[in-house]
């Protein structure tokens, strides 16, 4: 199992995994407890739960309604429809470490754009109000931790009793398996791809929806809507929609390329990502902040700029990688280095490191304006309350860790290359610090 050598420890996995399943459920409820019904205030949270103690934690903790499951399976249905329906041109992905070349549909950004003129339309037409999902926003966080689980299960059997491709296997440890996953592509039949599905369809298409189910409850409750969830939803709209856009090259990234499909990603795309990830949106449907026009512009215009840099850096490499380095990198011929590896069945193979533009800056340098963009999001909240950062902080912890994990990777499959590369560029994301 190649990918397994290259992630953490077997100490470390049954660390995070421990965390990861008794840490973050309770997380994702106290977060939406906290922005819904304490204020987004850390201290009226700790003190109720100072008070009230584990039974305190029982107590607010929503039960999956039956309205919540339906909102979860209409939503899954619809997107699953979608992306088995919607015509899109045929993409390649990269060469796995098995040797298969896996192929998609290239239909994500007419599945966004069918998804949000749908929910905005059934909403304007008065077929079904947003803010519902607002009001059962507690429940819905609660069924999803606990079918996401679930799901994480029926993953790790079908990886042993039917995999979909060569790039499967066991580590010999159930626990690793079901953590890190047993698949790299696994299917449904031949053409629904369940990572897509769950990263994609699921987790970054409940990002949008929800950014724009706070503004729309925050409509509904004030009938207007404050520049600063107007500056949050856009961002994190744009944000979305670069995602989309650019879909068949996040079919290129560690998360699809790399990580295989088991708890750690799947867990995190379907539960972690509409709770967390959309977090400074739902503090601001109580918290209608007034920014003026020249701060929120400023804002914006920040944000924008920091989504088009994350933006660019992966689009400058995939073009690089397309072209086979035959191209201009800000206006010259790029620098780079002919990398050779072998695959897991032995076969010799080669890829190309770009060397200069933002590739030469530092080896993550995307990770700087992914940072930024998260945090100009936030920043209309501005600073009464920390609890909206936590994403922010969250997420450059989660980046500084994959920063290292790709590196590991990378050294691994590269060996002498890489180590070419780190003198040449020898800064792993900030370009002089780090
Ligand atoms: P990428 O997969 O885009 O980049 C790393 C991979 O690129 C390496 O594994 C290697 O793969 C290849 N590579 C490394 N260096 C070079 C180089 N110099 N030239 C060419 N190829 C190189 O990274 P991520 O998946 O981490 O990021 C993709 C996007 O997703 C980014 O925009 C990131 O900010 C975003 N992201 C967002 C997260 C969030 O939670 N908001 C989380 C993670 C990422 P190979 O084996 O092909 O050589």
């Amino acid at each position: 199992m190649g990918e397994t050598k290259t992630v953490h420890s077997p100490l470390v996995t049954y660390a995070s995994m421990l965390s990861l399943l008794t840490l973050c459920p309770p997380f994702v409820i106290l977060i939406w407890y906290t922005m819904v019904h304490a204020d987004g205030s850390l201290s009226i949270a700790f003190n109720y739960f100072k008070q009230n103690g584990l039974q305190g934690l029982i107590s607010i903790w929503p039960k999956p309604t039956a309205v919540a499951w339906k909102i979860i399976a209409c939503f899954a249905a619809f997107e699953a429809v979608l992306q088995l329906a919607l015509p899109g041109e045929r993409v390649e992905g990269p060469i796995s470490p098995a040797g298969n070349r896996p192929v998609y549909k290239a239909n994500g950004l007419l599945a966004y754009a069918v998804t949000m003129v749908a929910y905005v339309t059934i909403w304007w037409l008065g077929i079904f109000n947003p803010a519902i999902v607002y009001d059962h926003l507690g429940e819905i966080f609660s069924a999803l931790i606990v079918g996401s689980f679930i799901f994480c299960i029926l993953l790790y059997i079908k990886g042993h009793l039917a995999p979909s491709s060569t790039d499967s296997g066991s580590s010999g440890n159930l626990i690793i398996d079901f953590y890190w996953g047993m698949e790299l592509y696994p299917r449904f039949g031949k053409s629904f791809d369940i990572k897509v599905f769950t990263n994609c369809r699921f987790g970054m298409m409940s990002w949008a929806v929800l950014a724009v189910t706070y503004c729309i409850k925050q409509y509904e409750e004030n009938g207007q809507v404050a520049d600063s969830m107007l500056v949050n939803t856009a961002l994190m709209l744009i944000y979305v929609t670069k995602f989309f856009w650019w879909e068949p090259g996040y079919w290129n990234t560690m998360d699809i390329a790399h990580d295989r499909a088991g708890f750690y990603i799947c867990w995190g795309c379907l539960v972690w990502v509409p709770s967390v990830y959309t977090s400074p949106g739902l503090y601001l449907v109580n918290h209608p902040v007034n920014l003026g026009l020249q701060l929120a512009l400023f804002i914006f215009v920040a944000g924008v700029g920091s989504i088009f840099v994350n933006y660019d850096c992966d689009r400058q490499r995939q073009y690089f990688r397309k072209t086979g380095g035959k191209c201009l990198i800000w206006g010259k011929p790029p620098s780079k280095i002919e990398a050779f590896y072998h695959t897991t069945t032995g076969e010799k193979k080669s890829s190309l490191l770009l060397t200069s533009g933002w590739w030469g800056l530092s080896r993550h340098f995307h990770y700087v304006p992914e940072i930024l963009a998260a945090f100009f999001w936030t920043l209309p909240a501005l600073f009464n309350h920390c609890l909206p950062y936590f994403y922010v902080v969250f997420l450059t912890i989660l980046l500084f860790d994959r920063a290292k994990r790709d590196d590991d990777r990378c050294a691994n499959k590269y060996q002498k290359y890489w180590k070419q590369y780190c003198q040449k560029v020898p800064n792993r994301i900030v370009p002089g610090i780090y």
